[in-house]
Parts: C-alpha cells; structure tokens; sequence
C-alpha cells in the first residue's frame, strides 16, 4: 500500500538488465564491439522510452532518477536563459525535488513564485496567468502528486506556456505508466521521470528535453548525453528502464480500471464506516491506486505503525518529509489545519495488490481508528 514511495521490480525487467551486469558489461563509449553491444542496448531503451512519451529518441536524457532530471530541468533552464528572465513559476505542492531547487535559485537572484492549490488540490489556470511576468523563463508544474495523487490540469497550462513563450517542465515522476503521458498532448518542453516508481530499478531515470530547448548542464565532464549528463552511462540501468516503462505501458488502461475499483472500493468502506474521516484531493482528478485519508483525533504515525505490525506498508505523507514529523505542506496548501495534517495516511496501491487485501485494509484501518479514539479525550465525543 505504498507504491508511491517505491517499487519491487518486475521479474521480466530484471531478467532484461542481468546480462548488462556481467556479460554485455561494455562500456557504451567504447569503439570495440562490447561498447557498441553496450551503446545498442542503451539507445533502443532510448528509443524504447521515447516511444512511451510519443517523443523523439534523441529528446530523452538518461539521469540518475525523478530528483536528478528535476535538478537538470530547472537548473538547466534558469541557469541557460538568465539573460531572458530571473522569474520561475512553480506550485506549493511539487516534491522537495522541485522545492528545494527553486529555493536554492532564490539564493542565486532568481525570483519564484509558488502558485497556490484550491481545496480540491488543484492548481487554478487563472492564477496561473496573473502570475506570469515578462520576466518569467519557467514553469514547473506536476503532473499527478506524489501525496494525494491529484493530477493538474498539464494540457491548459501547456498551451499557455506555448502561448506566452515560456519554457514548460512537468515532473511526472508519479504519472508516467499509470495514466497516459503524451508529451506534445501536455504541450511540454521537459519532463522528469524514475524508473523506481514503475516496477523498475532504483537510480536511473530520464528527462525529456523537447527539441530546440536548450540547458545549462550541472554535471560536467566527459560529454556523455549530449553533454548534458557525463558519466559512464547506466546501461543495465536505461535497459531496466525501458523494459519497465513499455509494460507499463501495455497494460496502463486495464490496470489503471483495476487500481480504480480497488480505490473506490477502500474509499467507501472507510468513509461509511468511520466518522470523522475525510478523503483529501479530488476524487475525480486522481491517480487510479491513490488515497489520501485524514482521521480527527488520530495521529497518523501511531496509525502507521499499528498497520505496519498488520504486514501493511503505508505513509503519512510522502516518504521524502515523513521522518521530518513536520505536517505535510502538501496537506497544508489544501487549507488543512496542523493537527488535521498529523491524521492522515496514505494509501497507493499498485500492480501486487487485491480485493482481498484491500478487505483486510479496510478492516485493520477500522480497527486502529476506534482503538486510537477510545484512547484519545477528545476521540470519545
Ligand atoms: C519519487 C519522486 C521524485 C524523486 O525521484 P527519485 O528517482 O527517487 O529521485 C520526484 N518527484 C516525485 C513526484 C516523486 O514521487
């Protein structure tokens, strides 16, 4: 119940790298024929990821994962077109992957402004629009969040962004192989993906850079990538990728209807049995495993843990800020009170889980909210 924190990888994606490992171990730059057995197997993955996001190949960037593609992205554009503008658009709900590296710009000159979510946890498309500057050389907005599973209205922001000329990044770190990733339908110029978070391997993800879009690299050094990203390529690593992301790809609708009647299923026992409990983000606008419940008078780390002791994996949050025991500022740009925060658990389902483990969910969840109000003064109303 936490396959938005990680993945396992899928048996046929680790039975595609294994051979990367030891036998076809060349080196991708090399000119003899294990490098160029090595640089094959790297551009049909290049050719294979391209084809999920209807791309060109050589628009696909292989990273280091979802925070690494964020860094290059946001860096790579403010760093490139600083002349053009110091003013970035983002939103208060993006991962600290994007958080984090707009903050650090801030230090640098640059000005950023954090568009607000409405109670749905939805960006608005006019505050959009008033918050776009002469100056403004980026917008990053996500795709569907990592917390409560809300997906932003990319298509509209897209065509604005193409309208005013301004640069357009997405971190789709959550979306791409759950819901369809068209990169020219979202109208994007970049975009950040990580094979962990769909049945691939941990550390490897790509960018995609929309031709013609030009990027300061953060990572100097032997060329690799178009210069944007040097480094000894990962070549198990993009093979784990593709095979990962095309089977995602071949059964996203089946899947994606399956995760939806197991979600609306756990979404209806709770609410019609536990009071006090509310659903936070759109139900409509939401990725098909996603559920992001708050509890009144429950304290969502307790919940967590008496789950844990039922063999159930899930979150308070998002991994990234759960150990910081700070209320989630996704939670709180919803307009959630602190302690309405401290209640919340996240379920994200995914390819190994069932109706029978949802039943079993339902069922502990039931369990440790009674038990925790019984002992809570003001659980006792
Ligand atoms: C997991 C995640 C990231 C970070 O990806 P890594 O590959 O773990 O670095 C970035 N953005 C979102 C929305 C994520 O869920």
């Amino acid at each position: 119940m936490d396959h938005s924190a990680t993945t396992p990888v899928a048996p046929e994606v680790l039975d595609a790298m294994v051979p990367y490992f030891n036998i076809k171990y060349g080196n991708a730059s090399s000119l003899h024929s294990f490098g160029r057995e090595a640089r094959e197997a790297l551009e049909e993955s290049r050719v294979t990821v391209a084809g999920v996001l209807k791309a060109k190949p050589d628009e696909i960037i292989f990273t280091s994962g979802g925070t690494e593609s964020d860094n290059l992205a946001i860096k790579g554009i403010a760093h490139r077109y600083q002349d053009k503008g110091k003013h970035i658009i983002t939103t208060s709900i993006e991962h600290p992957a994007v958080l984090e590296v707009c903050r650090a710009l801030t230090k640098a000159g640059f000005q950023v402004t954090y568009l607000p979510v409405n109670k749905e946890g939805l960006v608005e498309l006019s505050s959009l629009e008033s918050a776009i500057r002469d100056d403004t050389i980026l917008i990053s907005v996500m795709h569907a969040n990592n917390e409560i599973g809300t997906i932003q209205p990319i298509d509209e922001i897209g065509k604005l962004a193409k309208e005013k000329d301004i640069f357009f990044h997405t971190d789709a770190v959550q979306s791409v192989g759950k819901i369809p990733t068209d990169v020219d339908k979202m109208g994007v110029d970049l975009l950040s993906l990580s094979a962990h978070k769909l049945y691939g391997p941990k550390g490897i993800g790509a960018l995609y850079v929309r031709t013609g879009t030009r990027l300061q690299n953060i990572i100097q050094g032997g060329g690799h990538e178009k210069n944007l990203r040097s480094g000894t390529e990962n070549v198990p690593g993009a093979v784990g990728l593709a095979t990962a992301a095309k089977m995602a790809a071949e059964s996203i609708d089946d899947e994606a209807k399956r995760l939806t009647r197991l979600r609306d299923w756990l979404a209806k026992a709770i609410l019609d049995n536990i009071k006090e409990a509310w659903i936070n983000g759109s139900m409509e606008k939401r990725l098909p495993g996603n559920l992001n419940f708050s509890f009144r008078y429950v304290e969502g780390e307790s919940l967590l843990l008496f789950l844990d002791s039922k063999g159930i994996a899930a979150s308070t949050g998002s991994a990234c800020s759960s150990k910081k025991l700070e209320p989630s500022h996704v939670l709180r740009s919803l307009g959630l009170k602190p302690e309405e925060c401290h209640g919340s658990l996240r379920i994200a389902m995914g390819r190994s889980n069932n109706q029978g483990q949802v039943e079993y969910v339902a069922n502990a969840i039931q369990e440790a909210v009674a038990r925790f109000r019984a002992m809570s003064p003001l659980g006792q109303k």
